[in-house]
């Protein structure tokens, strides 16, 4: 009858033991899938590297020693196929949006945007006579995280980041 089990005996002897004999010192985590991934993936984000306007010289600050976006994983992208954030740093014109879309649809998904400042996220100054500027990024391309101010501070993008990295914690890709 015991060689029926899907167990042979010895195994049956082998799982009956506890964790710390069979598995000696070595440690063991358990996780999610999902957990891990959206762990790797959010202590590894690749900002694209470009920038609108007075707000993308805080942007470029945040990547300087003293704020330190390295320090989250952070590894700006020269290129949108290899980077997965968009900050749109900046006033959007209308010649400028054609661009933002078509450089947002070759980045590598899962892909996020921070929008980076009051022109970007609304219009900024320019949101009642700015003829020339699109009155918010949103109305282009999905936006994640929104930083206000004008120009936001190093500080303030660096919260964006770590707004972001809380959602992408609580994201399921897997479908679960
Ligand atoms: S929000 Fe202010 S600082 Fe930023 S791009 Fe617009 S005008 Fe310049």
């Amino acid at each position: 009858m015991g060689t029926d089990h899907p167990l042979s005996s010895g195994d049956r002897l082998w799982a009956e033991k506890p964790y710390k004999e069979s598995f000696g010192n070595a440690g063991i985590v358990i996780s999610k899938a999902d957990d891990l991934l959206n762990w790797s993936r959010l202590s590894s984000l690749f900002p694209m590297t470009f920038g609108l306007a007075c707000c993308a010289i805080e942007f470029m600050s945040t990547g300087t020693t003293p704020y330190d976006m390295d320090r989250f994983g952070m590894a700006p992208r020269a290129t949108p196929r290899q980077a997965d954030v968009m900050i749109v740093a900046g006033t959007v014109t209308f010649k400028m949006a054609d661009r933002i879309r078509r450089l947002y649809e070759q980045m590598a998904e899962p892909r996020y945007v921070i929008s980076m400042g009051s022109c970007s996220n609304c219009g900024g100054p320019y949101w009642q006579h700015g003829y020339h500027v699109l009155k918010g990024v949103d109305k282009i391309i999905p936006v994640d995280v929104y930083v206000p101010g004008c120009p936001p501070r190093p500080e303030a993008l660096i919260d964006g980041i770590l707004k972001l990295r809380e959602k992408i914690t609580g994201e399921h890709i897997l479908g679960s």
